[in-house]
């Protein structure tokens, strides 16, 4: 089988099945195979490594990792993509094509049958609608990784990357910044796509920390008082902390710890670091009923 980077070749596989986009899946099929390199050498596949797949489209990407790895798995959401996938990658006997939604899939268990449980790599070309679920799913289940490596919308990548104080910082930075290292590894415009983006995208590797950053108690605790801090952007610390309603403190307990900590009880949640949010919902944590 022809590589399918090659436009030509993407074109001739969609015409012999007949394949019809869905746009409701984030069908966005890459066609340059300087992307497809650089994304395979920044996510360094090797012949040791297990990666799984999220959304191998015609199987262009799968084609590179099956070069690369020793083993992968890749799940489709899209049934009518199932038979061309059989095609593409009849050639490789290392890989395992999943018909689900990877959202419904328990991740661990393919971890443990195709890993022994031991850490993989995830590397996709992600669909956009639905890249803020994957990532957490994958960080919160726990899911043993050494990296991820992804194609993301621009402004979402960027959005992983910055910290208090610019617009983008929100719920996603903190929880990229608390699990892993963020780098954005390329830039890449609309036309290395079939059919094309309305928007920027970017490469990003998310190396796992062995051992976070911060020292947190309780991390589904810190993650409510995260998610509480910026449902109500502009507003005060105080005020989102006490609207979420489920965090079992009081707005007596909320500024004895503000001002503990140094900090002004009309401060806004995202004006606060990883580092701050840590102690603060430590802080919290003690004081919880
Ligand atoms: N990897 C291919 C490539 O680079 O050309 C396709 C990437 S395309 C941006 C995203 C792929 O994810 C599509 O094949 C789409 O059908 C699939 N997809 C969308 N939602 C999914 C879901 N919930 N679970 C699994 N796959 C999904």
């Amino acid at each position: 089988m022809a590589t399918l980077g090659i436009p030509a070749n993407t074109i001739a596989v969609l015409q012999k099945y007949n394949f019809n986009f869905q746009k409701k899946f984030g069908q966005n099929f890459l066609i340059d195979t300087h992307v497809l390199d650089k994304i395979i050498a920044s996510a360094e596949v090797g012949k040791d490594d297990c990666v799984l797949e999220i959304g191998p489209g015609i199987g262009t990407m799968t084609q590179y990792l099956a070069e690369n790895a020793r083993e992968v798995v890749a799940v489709e959401i899209d049934k009518a993509l199932i038979p061309i996938l059989e095609d593409t990658l009849s050639e490789y006997d290392n890989v395992t094509v999943i018909n689900e939604d990877i959202l419904k899939v328990d991740i661990n268990k393919i971890v443990e049958e195709k890993n022994n449980g031991q850490p993989i790599k995830v590397v996709a070309n992600l669909p956009y609608y639905i890249t803020t679920p994957i990532i957490m799913g994958l960080f919160e289940s726990h899911v043993p990784l050494k990296s991820i490596t992804i194609m993301v919308q621009k402004e979402v990548a960027d959005r992983m990357q910055v910290g208090p104080g610019t617009k983008d910082y929100g719920a996603l930075s903190l929880a990229v910044q608390y699990y892993a290292k963020p780098e954005i590894v390329a830039n890449v415009p609309p036309n290395c796509f079939m059919p094309r983006p309305n928007v920027g995208s970017a490469v990003i590797r998310l190396t796992r920390y062995e051992k976070p950053p911060v020292e947190v108690e309780d991390e589904k605790y810190m993650f409510s008082i995260i998610r509480a801090s910026f449902n109500q952007r502009r507003k005060t610390l105080i005020n989102g902390l006490l609207n979420a309603g489920n965090l079992g403190i009081t707005k007596e307990d909320i500024l004895e710890v503000l001002e503990e900590m140094g900090l002004s009880a009309t401060v806004r949640g995202e004006a606060l670091t990883l580092e701050q949010f840590a102690d603060l919902s430590n802080k919290l944590n003690q004081k919880k009923k």
